[in-house]
């Protein structure tokens, strides 16, 4: 089995499951709870321990591990938890192996000791800002239904004050749709992002009348959030004003950010464009090396199916590397590619796309065919947009020359009568 193991994969690990101090009323995660409905919350010393070393066990043939903490909530655990992590993951990296911690978080429990903690360790920092206060605080709000932003803020100047590596996850929604450009220089310039995460909310229900704006913390009789519904809710943004948005900020990124700041998705396309792996599993031919681990040691196919159905089974029971090798789990990743509509198949930008992630694919196909991403729309608008500019920058690259050269194309063109 374990000729069939990837050498290296991503796990993100939830300490807290789905546990947070916020309540954004578009994070369906929050709804997992429901999984565990005994649970304290809390990944045990044991767990740590033995996710740790079968984490690190199951990298052997790379120099590098990285280990990824997201939620819920993590910090939530409390700093000498991550002191402990870094202590046992040192403890059993190989000579030569090193560890890339990262940890995802809505930002609001950041302080100058949690600041210096991942600067002396080379943490790498994602948060949560959805753009400037009106539109962060549409969604992302506390338990008492009011806006984070400020909370977000002076954590964020705690990262920035210790120089801590960090990157902005926005997320794209009904409240800042038609809105790319501005929320774009709000993380740029008030913020001092220079790696940007665009995230679609794409929140699917059965039916769109009777899901749509109730958040899923405190929904009475609330559902487990799990893909299936060919409905979305009133937050949700659509497959064109998804596109729209990465066209908007594209347009202004092109002209003066080029390796000054990465924003993701742009990366990926160069990549894909160049032939290269594009290091996004959404816009990879297969997937299926991106899981996640529960506080109690399950462990599910992909973040965003961490649900009955896939769950692959517990690392006290079962060595993590015998399931991600299983072959369930390869099944999931090649099934990406095999449950192409014929659409997809026929599509001219499926090098650059491979048809999304799975979890978006439910609408049909012009000619009625199942299976169909639900941002199919927008996909195309943006790769068809961007086919141009990213075949300069390939050129460009192939030269030995710096992508950022094409800026001063489009001022030659901005500058034509
Ligand atoms: S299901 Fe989607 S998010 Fe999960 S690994 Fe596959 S492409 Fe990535
Ligand atoms: S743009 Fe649409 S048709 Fe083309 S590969 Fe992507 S989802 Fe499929």
């Amino acid at each position: 089995m374990l000729s069939e193991a990837p050498a290296a994969f991503h796990l993100l690990s939830k300490p807290t499951g789905a546990q947070c101090n916020l309540d954004c009323d578009y994070c369906f995660f929050l709804s997992k709870e429901l999984l565990y409905p005994d649970s304290r919350f809390r990944m045990t010393d044991d767990t740590l321990e033995l996710y740790l070393r079968q984490l690190i066990e199951a990298h052997w043939r790379v120099p590098e591990v990285t280990i990824a903490w997201q939620g819920g909530e993590p910090t939530l655990m409390g700093l000498d938890f991550f002191r402990r992590s870094v202590e046992i993951a040192q403890r059993h990296l190989r000579p030569g192996q090193r560890a890339l911690h990262t940890i995802q978080t809505n930002g609001t429990k950041l302080d100058a000791e949690w600041a210096a903690f991942f600067k002396e360790h080379g943490f790498l920092v994602g948060i949560s800002i959805d753009g400037p206060r009106e539109i962060h605080d549409a969604y992302r709000t506390t338990r008492g239904g009011r806006g984070s932003f400020d909370q977000v803020m002076r954590g964020l100047d705690a990262l920035r004050a210790a120089e801590v590596d960090w990157n902005a996850l926005t997320t794209v929604h009904a409240a800042n749709a038609g809105r790319g450009r501005e929320v774009y220089r709000f993380v740029r310039d008030d913020c001092g992002a220079r790696f940007v995460q665009f995230i679609p909310i794409i929140e699917r229900v059965p039916d769109a009348e009777a899901n749509g704006t109730v958040p899923w913390s405190s929904w009475r009789d609330r559902p487990l959030y799990v893909q299936e519904g060919n409905a979305v809710t009133a937050r949700s943004i659509d497959g064109e004003g998804y596109g729209r948005f990465l066209i908007d900020v594209f347009e202004e990124w092109v002209r003066r950010d080029v390796g000054e700041v990465y924003v993701q998705m742009f990366d990926v396309a160069l990549a894909n464009w160049y032939g290269e792996p594009p290091g996004l599993c959404v816009h990879c031919e297969t997937c299926g090396d991106a899981l996640a681990l529960e506080h109690n040691g399950d462990l599910y196919s992909c973040d965003h199916f961490v649900e009955p159905d896939h769950l692959l089974g517990n690392i006290a029971e079962h060595d993590l590397i015998d399931l991600v090798a299983s072959p369930r789990q390869r099944r999931f990743g090649l099934d990406k590619r095999e449950t192409l509509p014929q659409y997809c198949l026929d599509c001219d930008v499926r090098f650059a796309c491979h048809g999304g992630c799975p979890k978006d694919r439910f609408i049909s196909t012009p000619d009625g065919e199942d299976g169909l991403n639900y941002l199919c729309a927008g996909y195309k608008l943006f790769f068809h947009h961007v086919d141009e500019p990213m075949r300069i920058m390939c050129d460009l690259l192939r030269q030995g020359r710096a992508p950022s050269e094409i800026a001063r194309r489009y001022a030659a063109r901005d500058a034509e009568p």
